[in-house]
């Protein structure tokens, strides 16, 4: 679909209405102390709205009512069929509003609205439908007992779920979380990144609209050392699941041990590698490797940020690259023509401006793009040249449009490189031998290897890391695990 014009845009966001307050039980509400914070628009600096800044007394209501709606049975004991109907009219209400949330998520994070339109919300919408057909299709086990007992294994809802989410895709990872969570009968009370509250309380008034009872799902919005750390220490949540930043899932996991030994299910951040070998389709691999890293302005946790090159080819491949990067359109994200938008604060702008600074002080070229304008939050893609493994840039995420291309000699040494991460997210392969194809990536330690593609992702395929690039999976029925726990029920036969 092609975005409208910027015109189009400036006059819709007249008649959109922008949500500042949480929601609680069927409700938009205040903080319970009346506290605010700013939501700002990244590619302007303009005051977007001031957005409930909920305490730990609102963290308890919240759970309180999701507590309440799940022991009531009004969700949790509904028919799958039933939870079905109620998820798919909330994937049809995403799509019948598409252009209203596309522009939210676009006025909130900065990213293109063309991708905003085409990728995150119909990615959202999709992400729903998927779990609401699978969830009448499963079936419990019986076990194979001897013939005087029968025991049965089902799954059940855990209860009260909490999720935490990032700003990069917003309403894309709150779809991840809320479809399989939702659908497999919790209560949920999803906290939204401080950054991007503003399409997750619009996915909640839609959620009601849709049929979702009151309770189902809570919006908390505020800070991630307040509200998500409330959330973390909650003794009546019974399952947390987390996206974003590895520090933070680190925490989480302490705060469950301080409470009530929830299990937390982390996807962390990423240093992903990108292997091209002499032996591939090079313009395939040019095109694929620019967007795997200047996509959604490299804010992506699985962003192939390293390029790991065969040295024979190294030098016409970074010409290339160059070229690409430098035809990629860099500005005002709601102009269609744009493809790479604003970094989501000027907190993120000043870390990534360091991450190319530091690499240059530590040896490495910028063969494009640089730190540009510091008064702004766009950064145009940017590659650095000459990176060796043990830079800065080559083992900490820097998570916006900046990547670091290495060189190797042998396949030996590509794979010791790339698994030479404390992360092992994703990673990618270019090659037109079959062999080779299977021997490497058999040997990348990563949750999902793309050959001759980049970030390939479905909902039937799980999506989630090695080391500390987390341990749970999004998406697939997997994802089903971790919002269900496994009954056994033995049954012993009478005479
Ligand atoms: P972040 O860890 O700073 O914040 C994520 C969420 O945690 C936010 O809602 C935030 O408010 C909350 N939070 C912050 N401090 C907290 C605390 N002390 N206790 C509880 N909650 C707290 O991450 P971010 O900057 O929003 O997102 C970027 C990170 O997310 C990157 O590392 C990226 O790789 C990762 N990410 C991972 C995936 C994945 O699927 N693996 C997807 C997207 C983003």
């Amino acid at each position: 679909m092609t975005a409208q014009s910027k015109e189009y845009w400036l006059s819709k966001q007249q008649q959109t209405q922008l949500h500042s307050q949480a929601f609680i039980d069927g409700k938009f509400v205040d903080a319970c102390t009346g506290e605010t914070y700013d939501t700002i628009n990244p590619a302007t600096g303009e005051l977007l709205v001031k957005t409930a800044a909920c305490s730990p007394a609102d963290v308890d209501t919240a759970v309180a009512a999701a507590r309440r709606s799940f022991n009531s049975g009004v969700w949790s004991e509904a028919a799958p069929r039933e939870r079905k109907a109620v998820m798919q009219k909330l994937a049809a209400l995403i799509r019948d509003n598409l252009e209203e949330l596309a522009l939210l998520e676009t006025l909130n994070v900065g990213k293109p609205v063309q991708d905003s339109l085409n990728v995150d919300i119909p990615g959202s919408a999709a992400c729903f439908d998927w779990y609401a057909e699978a969830i009448d299709k499963l079936y419990g086990e019986v076990a194979p007992t001897d013939g005087n007992n029968i025991a049965t294994i089902t799954r059940e809802a855990i209860g009260v779920v909490a999720a935490i989410i990032p700003w990069n895709f917003p309403l894309d990872i709150a779809a991840w979380k809320l479809g399989p969570a939702l659908i497999s009968g919790n209560s949920v009370v999803l906290k939204p990144a401080e950054q991007s509250p503003l399409t997750a309380l619009r996915l909640a008034e839609l959620a009601k609209e849709a049929g979702l009872p009151d309770g189902v799902l809570n919006v908390v919005t505020g800070y991630g050392e307040v509200v998500g750390k409330a959330l973390g220490l909650h003794n009546d949540v019974d399952c947390l699941t987390f996206t974003g930043s590895t520090a933070v899932a680190k925490l989480l996991m302490g705060y469950s041990a301080q409470s009530n030994m929830k299990p937390v299910w982390p996807e962390t951040g990423g240093k992903s590698p990108n292997l091209i070998f002499a032996d591939c389709n090079l313009d395939a691999a040019v095109e694929h490797a620019a967007m795997g890293i200047f996509f959604n302005q490299g804010e992506v946790c699985s962003a192939n940020s390293r390029i790991l090159v065969e040295s024979s080819i190294k030098d016409q491949f970074i010409d290339k690259l160059i070229a690409k990067a430098q035809s990629l359109p860099v500005g005002d994200p709601l102009d269609p023509e744009t493809r790479v938008g604003a970094l989501i604060d000027s907190n993120q702008a000043r870390r990534v401006r360091s991450f190319i600074t530091q690499a240059e002080e530590q040896g490495a070229r910028v063969a494009t793009g640089g730190v540009g304008d510091e008064a702004t939050n766009f950064v145009a893609p940017t590659i650095l040249d000459g990176v060796t493994p043990d830079m800065t840039v080559a083992r900490e995420e820097v998570f916006g449009p900046v990547v670091a291309v290495l060189s190797f000699d042998t396949e030996e040494q590509a794979i010791a490189i790339a698994n030479d991460s404390i992360y092992g997210l994703a990673a990618s392969v270019w090659t037109e031998g079959l062999n080779r194809a299977h021997r490497v990536a058999k040997k990348l330690r990563a949750g999902t290897v793309s050959v001759n593609t980049m970030d390939a992702l479905d909902f039937s395929t799980p999506f989630g890391g090695y080391k500390q690039s987390g341990f749970g999976r999004d998406l697939s029925l997997h994802a089903l695990d971790k919002f269900t726990q496994l009954k056994t029920t033995w049954i012993k036969l009478g005479s």
